[in-house]
């Protein structure tokens, strides 16, 4: 089983010509809500892969709420872990024009979650064989969440997103999976180097290049899989839902990492975060 500790947000994604000025009103050619969150979408990826996956969250008691848990549900993810509020869901305000985008994510019912929502899952957290985590919650839940799970002796894998509520504490976490801009952030430009401290452990996601690590004696670099990328939103939560699978099942690290590169080169070639997420015998496929 695994365990994600994450958001779950709506996305509502609208499409202009342009973007508006400032005290401007255009009209929009596009509108979809499409469930997202990173929490959710990493759950959504470990589950596509055949993994039993329980999500720790929370939504609201709008609309969307409802919509949200249906969508995971359907793809067979437990939510008896997520707590509903008496507000607004989280949601992602998705503006899409010009080849650009701009987002105001308002975390609502995520972060409404607290650290005494998790104790009422330690019995889970610690049957888990992984948890997973992201930077969405509120960051005394993940400090709070990771400290427990190395308590209970459960692996963690962290992904450092979004990097600003990267805390030193968090460096305790089991994996680190932060992608080259996060990297940066975290460690400043000589990220490569700080590599060295986290061997086997920490790993910097390169776009269609792959990912890096340092196993102890080397850098190495897991070449990714080249593919015709037509959307890459949710190729980091891929990347992510399927490492940890990775890992969970055994696999040494490096087959792990490749493991997550092509499950993530699959999920660039559709649109949208979750609509490209493989299965395990599509990424078995592209592994060869
Ligand atoms: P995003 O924010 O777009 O979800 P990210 O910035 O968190 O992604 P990236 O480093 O861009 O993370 O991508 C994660 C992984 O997805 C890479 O390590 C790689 O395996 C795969 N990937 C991303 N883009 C491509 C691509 N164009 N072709 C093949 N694989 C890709």
């Amino acid at each position: 089983m695994i365990t994600v500790v994450g958001s779950i947000n709506m996305d509502l994604v609208v499409g202009t010509e342009r973007f508006p000025k400032q005290g401007e009103t255009v009209l929009g050619n596009l509108y979809t809500t499409v469930s997202g969150g990173k929490g959710a979408n990493q759950a959504v990826a470990a589950a596509r892969l055949g993994e039993e996956v329980r999500m720790v969250g929370a939504v609201g008691s709008d609309a969307f709420g409802a919509q949200l848990l249906e969508g995971l549900e359907k793809e067979r993810i437990h939510t008896d872990g997520v707590k509903h509020t008496n507000g607004a869901s989280g949601i992602a305000n998705i503006l899409l024009s010009e080849g650009d985008n701009r987002i105001i994510v308002v975390p609502g019912a995520n972060h409404e979650l607290t650290e005494s929502d998790i104790d009422a899952h330690k019995e889970v957290l610690q049957n888990s064989s992984m948890i997973i985590l992201q930077l969405e919650l509120p960051i005394a839940v993940v400090e709070y969440t990771l400290s427990l799970a190395k308590e209970l002796g459960v692996p963690t894998v962290l992904n450092p997103a979004p990097a600003a509520g990267f805390t030193p504490a968090m460096k305790e976490a089991g994996f680190l999976t932060p992608n080259e801009t996060e990297a940066q952030e975290l460690f400043g430009e000589n990220w490569e180097l700080e590599l060295e401290r986290y061997p086997n452990r920490m790993v910097v996601t390169l776009g269609k290049n792959g990912a890096r690590y340092f196993d102890g004696e080397k850098h190495v670099t897991v070449e990714g899989f080249p593919t015709k990328a037509v959307d890459t939103t949710g190729a980091g939560d891929t990347f992510n839902g399927a490492l940890a699978a990775a890992l969970a099942e055994g696999r040494e690290f490096k087959e792990a990492v490749r493991f997550a590169n092509a499950a993530a080169s699959i999920s660039v070639e559709k649109f949208g975060a979750q609509g490209g997420m493989p299965n395990r015998a599509d990424v078995l496929k592209r592994m060869g």
